[in-house]
């Protein structure tokens, strides 16, 4: 499973590929990262709370990312003056290639660590809008 995060404690960025579950450190101050990991995070990868922060409630969506989408969108606006708007046609079914081949990673709703690349991923219940507005209520 790989895994990516943000230490609490120095605010780097970090990313990682566990074949199973070690602990792991942060690279530049050398805290856990994973305090949190539960029994079944350790045995199988089993999410039923962050290994991270935590938090009970993980979320699953489309491992896509935005920029490319916009920059995508941004090019077919450029050339649809010449291609008499054609471009955006082919850069929406491009969007939509993409879109359909990328794998799925599981998120925080309170730290935004990502998981990947795990069938335990695809176990996480999908984006729930009143747990996101719930999680962001208690960052406040
Ligand atoms: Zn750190
Ligand atoms: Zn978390």
């Amino acid at each position: 499973m790989d895994f990516s995060t943000f230490c609490p404690h120095c605010k780097t960025y970090q990313e990682y590929s566990l074949p199973s579950f070690s602990n792991r450190n942060c690279k530049k101050c050398e805290r856990d990262l994973l305090p949190q990991a539960s029994d079944e995070f350790k045995e199988n990868f089993g999410f039923n709370q962050c290994p991270h922060c935590g938090a009970e409630h993980l979320y699953r969506q489309k491992d896509f990312n935005r920029k490319t989408g916009i920059a995508l969108l941004a090019m077919g606006i450029v050339f649809s003056y010449w291609t008499y708007g054609l471009s955006l046609v082919a850069v929406t079914i491009l969007d939509w290639c993409l879109y359909r081949k990328v794998g799925e990673v599981g998120c925080c709703y309170l730290c935004q660590s990502q998981f990947r690349n795990d069938s335990q991923v695809s176990l996480i219940p999908v984006f729930d809008l009143e747990l996101h507005d719930y999680y962001q209520n208690l960052k406040k």
